[in-house]
């Protein structure tokens, strides 16, 4: 057991999200020695403990899919590799939809789902009123259905990783802050932290809603911002047991729900709020979403509220994830990754993180094909050549300006 903060590492990791802790657990994992977790505040106290836990598989692109899949699969193997999990709970998920254009664009997406694997079925109106009784009845016009889908429990999330990095030997340095990088030419050596140098050949840096912030200290352009998503919890009904309840993606809306001790959990982001830290609850749009809430699920209209958090959350402006080598300017920095999930960290998080350690040591991953994931799909204002991922919560579709930008506090 090391007794002194380290100087020296084989790899540092920068965020101690979902991210960052899976990330330099994988590291560690795959033979490096002497791995180091920088988290300038306490583990897990970004979006990673915050979030709502959804996990769904029923992406909108091949990589969304099978950044999904690795995930799920991952949650559930986690208790054979580590003891503990991450409290996954299969659920199932649906995605309903109400125009004939919503049709068209989900049987397409199906089919592409379904040629990776992914068991992941049409239901017609009847048969999604019949599977979902909490749901008005005669409102739509059918949709997919994945039975595998489910969630996390955020925390317990934190509480895996944090097991995981403890076991495994991380050494895990909370309340220290990276400050930058120390480069050779174009070669990282090392960071600089709030706690003093450290000599790394290898650094991955994340930061879900800070990453832009925690990468402009090294000089590295990273159009990724944070947002207010904002969560609440319905009192207890007898109709919201869960063996009634599967999870449910009104995309119109950016609504989504799934049961919570007895009620309903929903959450939602305002697509026309400008980027920045989530300060307080925006009570009149939770009033919309309740409405919109209501006309769906009809039995929530009368019951009160338990919980209700608003918390920032990151998103990259094709709503798709980084994976990929850091850049200054057009140039790549050797030995520096960056990662994000792209506002999908309890989805994709532990299959960011694989493929961001993968690359880290090898360039390339098995998990998915990172090739265009990287930050050079990114223009100087931040527009991505990819199109955007169209199964996400409404947030901005644009890199976030400077007013806009989080401070470090
Ligand atoms: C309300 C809400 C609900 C959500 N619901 C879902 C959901 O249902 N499903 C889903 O898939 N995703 C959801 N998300 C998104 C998900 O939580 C994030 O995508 C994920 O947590 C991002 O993980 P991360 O590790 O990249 O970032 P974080 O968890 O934010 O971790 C980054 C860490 O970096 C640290 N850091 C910052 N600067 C520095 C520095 N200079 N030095 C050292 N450390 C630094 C921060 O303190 C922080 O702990 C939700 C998010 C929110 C806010």
């Amino acid at each position: 057991m090391r007794t002194s903060a380290s100087h020296v590492a084989d790899a540092v990791v920068v965020g101690g999200g979902t991210v960052g802790g899976w990330c330099a657990y994988f590291l560690r994992r795959s033979g490096l020695d002497r791995v180091v977790l920088l988290e300038r505040r306490t583990l897990g106290e970004g979006a990673s403990s915050r979030a709502a836990g959804v996990v769904r598989t029923q992406g909108g692109t091949p990589w969304a899919v099978q950044l999904g899949e690795w995930s799920r699969t991952f949650y559930l193997r986690q208790h054979d590799e580590l003891g503990i999990d991450s409290g996954f709970i299969r659920q199932g998920y649906v995605l309903p939809c109400f125009t004939a254009a919503d049709v068209a664009a989900a049987r397409e997406r199906m089919a592409m789902q379904q040629s990776l694997g992914l068991e992941i079925r049409w239901l017609e109106p009847g048969q999604l009123d019949a599977l979902n009784p909490t749901l008005a009845p005669g409102l739509t016009l059918g949709g997919t259905y994945c039975a595998e889908d489910g969630f996390i429990t955020p925390p317990r999330n934190v509480t895996a990783y944090a097991v995981a990095l403890a076991v495994s030997g991380v050494e895990v340095r909370e309340r220290v802050a990276f400050t930058g990088l120390v480069t050779d030419s174009d070669v990282v050596t090392g960071v600089n932290t709030s706690a003093g140098p450290i000599a790394a050949p290898l650094v991955v840096l994340t930061g879900g809603p800070e990453l832009a912030q925690v990468a402009g200290l090294a000089g590295i352009r990273v159009p990724t911002g944070g947002v207010r998503h904002q969560v609440a919890v319905t009192q207890p009904h007898p109709d919201l047991a869960r063996e009634r309840v599967p999870m449910v993606f009104d995309l119109s809306a950016g609504l989504y729900w799934r049961p919570e001790e007895g009620g309903l959990l929903f959450g939602m982001s305002n697509p026309d709020e400008p980027p920045g830290e989530a300060a307080c609850v925006d009570e009149p749009y939770l009033a919309l979403m309740r409405e919109r809430l209501a006309e769906l699920v009809p039995v929530t209209a009368g019951l009160g509220l338990r919980k209700i958090w608003a918390a920032t959350i990151d998103y990259t402006p094709d709503h798709l994830p980084i994976i990929g080598p850091a850049i200054t300017g057009d140039r790549t920095l050797t030995g520096a990754t960056v990662a994000s999930a792209g506002g999908a960290g309890m989805m994709w998080g532990p299959a960011v993180a694989r493929a961001a350690a993968d690359v880290a040591l090898a360039k390339t991953s098995a998990v998915v094909d990172v090739t265009e994931l990287g930050l050079d799909r990114f223009d100087a204002a931040g527009n991505s050549r990819l199109g955007t991922d169209p199964i996400a919560l409404p947030f901005p579709e644009h890199a976030p300006q400077p007013a806009g930008r989080l401070t470090l506090s």
